[in-house]
C-alpha cells in the first residue's frame, strides 16, 4: 500500500495538469459574448469578453483583426452584422499572432468570407501547419487547429491598404516570432487619433528565455518588442485581449458627449513599461538560474 501512494500521487499530478492546461485552452471569457460597439471613426470593436476583434470598415470592403478559436466565429460574425455590415464584405483577415486563441477559427473565416489571409512572415509557418510549427506549443495536441493559407507574406512596417484605411504591421517577436502590433490612424469629429493594437509582450507559463534552442534569440526579441512599443505614438490603446487595456472598465465608462475612455495615451505607457519590468525580472530569473 505504502508503495502505492507515490503512484497515485504522480497519477494524480498528471490529471491535474492535463485539466490545467484544457482550462488554459478554454478559458470561459474567450468565448463568452460581449456587446459590439464603435471605438472610434471607422473602427469597431467586435470580439467576445476575452478575445479581441477589431473591424475596420472602407468603403472597398473590411478588414477583420483576429479569428479567435473556431467557437468564436458565429459571435464575431454577429457582431459585424448587428451594425448592418455583412461579413461577406470581410476583404482582409489578420491576426495579432499565431496562437490558437488569436488564430484557429481563420480557415473558416477564409471559407465563409473569401477574405484574403495576410500574415507577419515568422509567424506563417505556424498558422499553415495549424500551430504544429510553433517553437513552444508545437506537440501539444490541444493547442492544434486548422491550418490556413497564407496569401500574403507581411514584412516588418509593412501597410496594409483597403479603401482609404492603412494599416501598419510593426513585428512584435518575442511571444511569437511574428508576433504583431497594428498601428492606424482614425478621425472622429474631426480629431485624428493614433491607434496601437499591441501583439502580445507577455512571456508564457514554461517560456525558455535563455539557451532556447527552438528559438534562440527569444530575448534580444522581447528587447526589441519593448523598444518598438516604447516608441509608437498611441492615442487609443488597444491589444489582443480586452484585459491588456480594460475593456470592460472603458466600456462602461463610454457615455455620449464625453471623453472617448479608449483615448488613454498614459494607459498604454504604463502598461508597455508594467509588461517590460516584468520580463526583466523573468530573465534576470533565468538567467541566474542557468549560471
Ligand atoms: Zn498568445
Amino acid at each position: 500500500m505504502l508503495r502505492l501512494i507515490p503512484i497515485i500521487s504522480r497519477a494524480l499530478i498528471l490529471i491535474l495538469a492535463t485539466a490545467g492546461s484544457l482550462f488554459a485552452q478554454n478559458d470561459p471569457e474567450w468565448t463568452e459574448p460581449f456587446p459590439p460597439f464603435r471605438i472610434a471613426g471607422n473602427l469597431y470593436y467586435v470580439g467576445s469578453k476575452g478575445l479581441a476583434n477589431y473591424l475596420i470598415t472602407t468603403p472597398q470592403g473590411n478588414i477583420l483583426i483576429n479569428s479567435d478559436l473556431e467557437a468564436n466565429v458565429p459571435l464575431i460574425q454577429a457582431s459585424i452584422e448587428k451594425f448592418g455590415f455583412k461579413f461577406k464584405d470581410t476583404k482582409i483577415l489578420l491576426i495579432s499572432h499565431a496562437h490558437w486563441d488569436h488564430d484557429a477559427g481563420s480557415a473558416k473565416i477564409k471559407e465563409l468570407t473569401g477574405a484574403s489571409y495576410m500574415v507577419m512572415d515568422a509567424d506563417v509557418p505556424v498558422v499553415e501547419s495549424g500551430g504544429k510549427a510553433d517553437f513552444q506549443y508545437g506537440n501539444r495536441p490541444e493547442f492544434l487547429y486548422p491550418p490556413a493559407k497564407v496569401d500574403r507574406v507581411l514584412h516588418d512596417s509593412d501597410e496594409v491598404k483597403l479603401g482609404g484605411a492603412v494599416l501598419v504591421a510593426h513585428l512584435t517577436a518575442g511571444h511569437t516570432k511574428g508576433c504583431t502590433t497594428w498601428t492606424m490612424k482614425v478621425t472622429e469629429g474631426g480629431k485624428t487619433y493614433n491607434v496601437v493594437i499591441v501583439g502580445s509582450p507577455n512571456v508564457n507559463q514554461g517560456y525558455k528565455l535563455v539557451h532556447n534552442d527552438a528559438y534562440p534569440q527569444i530575448a534580444s526579441d522581447y528587447l526589441r518588442l519593448f523598444d518598438t512599443l516604447k516608441v509608437l505614438p498611441c492615442d487609443i490603446f488597444l491589444g489582443a485581449h480586452g484585459g491588456y487595456f480594460g475593456l470592460e472598465e472603458k466600456y462602461a465608462h463610454r457615455k455620449d458627449g464625453a471623453a472617448n475612455p479608449f483615448v488613454d495615451p498614459d494607459g498604454y505607457r504604463k502598461f508597455v513599461a508594467e509588461k517590460e519590468q516584468e520580463f526583466r525580472t523573468e530573465l534576470a530569473k533565468q538567467t541566474l538560474a542557468a549560471k
